[in-house]
């Protein structure tokens, strides 16, 4: 319902990717009628859509070859063998993975119900890759102990959003395209609504709701070389920082070791899972030095180490010395085309490279932000150590923290958290709006408080562009929070975001029209972008170890007596204000070992 300057619905939803568009579309078929999902870019163009690998859940349906070891060939599982995979192993990888960081009642429910999801999605249409005999093909991928991927040749993301948008269609809910959240109205730790701008004539209007979800995404833009959409500059995860909810482990980003060299587009792991090797200057498979049991297959916090090692060691490709290799040739040209088509396709197009003929240089990515909104199982948003809600607002997918990946994400449980953390909060959605849920009476005028500050930023006169602040920012961030961190670059990187800041606040806009106004956007973004770097930086400083892909080399080892606890960081007037949070493991099950590969 439009109301002058309000719109009303039951339920907004921000960001219409995997995470949002189940959610809607789940709670629409449990029963709520009016939902509104809002997405700054066209929906089917959200980051989810550009998933290759694929997505995990132990299926059995393809096992390795007796004696053949962790890379020879698979072969279906005849049916009434003894299963080789199992959700227990699954669990087991994952929680490794996160260098055991990760919650494990939250990891148990993931895995448990990750075949349930795929199914699912089987039977809304959704085309996998099959083996002969009909069953959805499986592949290997990097820290799991078993072929679990479950993939469309190296376009997994694209059906599976497609499959999930065309159903949220189906069930009536409404998509506002082309549409930016600018605001989230929390007062008395309830939620309100939000603030949103409709890009094409820039009208901003306050959007009412019993319920607000979060599937805003994740935040590889921060970085100078990342695998992530120019969309993905963690709008949700400042945004709610601002209005007074803690971020939580921050500190952990994923870099993703293969991303095209100099650009950091996505070469899938699913090319290592294939069989694809790495190599240095020297033509050596390097990852026998590091992880001679799983090789180019170890998670990815390692092997990105590994090849930043063999970077900063000299024995990088390429004109500036830091490439790597990604060989697939000895794949051959027809699995190569069958199973990798997207990658050749990119491969040819960016670096002029056939994978068929020649390696590929590669070079780590920032790809994924394990941290984000603090939430419980059921996308419930909690705003405390001790769980405490934040009435009717909800978040799934990268941008939420439920926290299933902890200090490390394995390749393909992502698209797993954010299918099956998304049902869930459509579920708990429809379950609070259908128990009486009401609309609350909103703090003063939201909207006008947004105008106010656009016409602020409008009024800067300053020389510098505001794309410039960003650019150095995105630097700051590679050079001293990236892969290896230590406390001398930390505190560059600190002091340099504070200089940003203050550089930001005289930048100018140059463009002041009111219609699809990009230039005003990428303000507000690149805005974002200094709020949660340095809650990422601040988190890093802080945590005086390594674990996962948070790696100190002043600090080397991991410190389970003072460091297996979560960050939580709440916005203060100086800053990032920092507390912690227990990490919640089943000790009889899976108590914290030492992390080999
Ligand atoms: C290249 C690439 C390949 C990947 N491959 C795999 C893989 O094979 N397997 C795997 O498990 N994971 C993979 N991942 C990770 C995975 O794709 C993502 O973590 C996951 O899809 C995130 O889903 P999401 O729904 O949380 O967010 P997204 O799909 O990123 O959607 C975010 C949504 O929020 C909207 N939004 C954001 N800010 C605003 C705002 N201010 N106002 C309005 N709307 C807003 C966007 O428009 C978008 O609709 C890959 C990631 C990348 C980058």
């Amino acid at each position: 319902m439009t109301n002058g300057e309000t719109i009303t619905h039951d339920v907004i939803i921000v960001g219409a990717g995997l995470a949002g568009s189940w959610a809607a579309m789940v709670a629409a078929q449990e029963g709520v009628k009016d939902i509104g999902v809002l997405s700054k870019i066209h929906p089917l163009r959200s980051h989810s859509g550009a998933a290759q690998g694929g997505i995990a859940a132990a299926l059995n349906n393809i096992r390795p070859v007796a004696d053949t070891g962790p890379r020879g060939p698979l072969e279906p599982v005849p049916p009434g063998d003894d299963p080789v995979d199992s959700w227990e192993l699954h669990m087991f990888d994952t929680i490794k993975g996160s260098d055991w960081l990760g919650d494990q009642a939250a990891i148990e429910i993931m895995v448990k119900e990750a075949p349930g999801i795929i199914y699912q999605y089987e039977h809304m249409g959704c085309v996998f890759s099959r083996l002969s005999d009909g069953r959805i093909a499986q592949r290997r991928f990097g820290g799991h102990s078993a072929p679990r991927a479950n993939y469309s040749k190296d376009f997994t993301g694209h059906v599976l959003l497609h499959t999930i948008h065309e159903q949220a269609l189906r069930h009536g809910v409404k998509f506002y395209s082309e549409w930016y959240c600018l605001d989230l109205i929390i007062e008395d730790n309830v939620c309100r609504g939000i603030v949103a701008m409709e890009i094409l004539s820039g009208k901003i209007v306050t959007m009412r709701a019993k319920a607000v979800m979060f599937g805003t995404g994740g935040y590889g833009r921060a970085y100078k070389i990342t695998s992530n959409a120019l969309a993905n500059t963690g709008d949700g995860v400042a945004i709610a920082y601002n209005a007074g909810i803690p971020l939580m482990d921050m500190e952990f980003v994923q870099f993703h070791p293969t991303g095209l060299y100099r650009h950091g587009i996505l070469m899938s792991e699913a090319c290592r899972g294939e069989g694809g090797y790495l190599t240095n200057s020297e033509s050596d498979r390097f990852m026998e030095n590091y992880a001679p049991d799983k090789m180019e297959l170890a998670p990815r916090d390692l092997v990105s180490r590994s090849e930043q090692t063999e970077i900063d060691e000299g024995r990088g490709i390429g004109p500036d010395g830091q490439g790597i290799y990604l060989d697939l040739r000895h794949l051959g040209q027809e699995k190569i085309l069958d199973r990798l088509p997207q990658i050749r396709e990119l491969a040819i197009d960016f670096v002029g490279v056939d994978p068929i003929e020649n390696p590929i240089p590669i070079q780590p990515t920032a790809h994924y932000s394990m941290g984000g909104i603090p939430t419980d199982e059921n996308g419930q948003v909690t705003c405390d150590a001790e769980g405490t809600s934040v009435v009717g607002f909800y978040a799934a997918g990268e941008c939420a923290c439920v926290s299933v990946h902890g200090a490390n994400r394995l390749g393909t449980n992502s698209l797993l958290e954010a299918s099956l953390f998304g049902k869930r909060a459509g579920q708990s959605i429809a379950r609070f709006v259908k128990d009486g849920a009401v609309l609350q009476p909103l703090p003063g005028d939201p909207a006008e408080r947004n105008r106010k500050r656009i016409q602020i930023l409008f009024g800067k006169e300053g020389a510098e562009s505001v794309e410039a602040i960003a650019q150095d920012l995105k630097t700051n961030m590679t050079d001293y929070c990236g892969i290896y961190r230590d406390a001398e670059n930390l505190t560059v990187a600190e002091t340099e975001i504070h200089e940003l800041r203050a550089r930001f606040e005289k930048a100018r806009i140059m463009d002041k029209s009111s219609r699809f106004n990009t230039d005003l956007l990428a303000t507000i973004e690149a805005e974002h972008l200094l709020s949660f770097s340095e809650v990422i930086v601040t988190g890093a400083l802080a945590r005086t170890e390594s674990r996962g892909a948070h790696s100190r080399t002043d600090y080397q080892a991991r410190d389970d007596e003072n460091w297996l606890k979560h960050t939580l960081a709440h916005k203060g007037d100086e800053g990032p204000a920092l507390s912690y949070k227990p990490v919640q493991i089943f000790w009889d099950r899976y108590p914290p070992q030492e992390r080999k590969y």
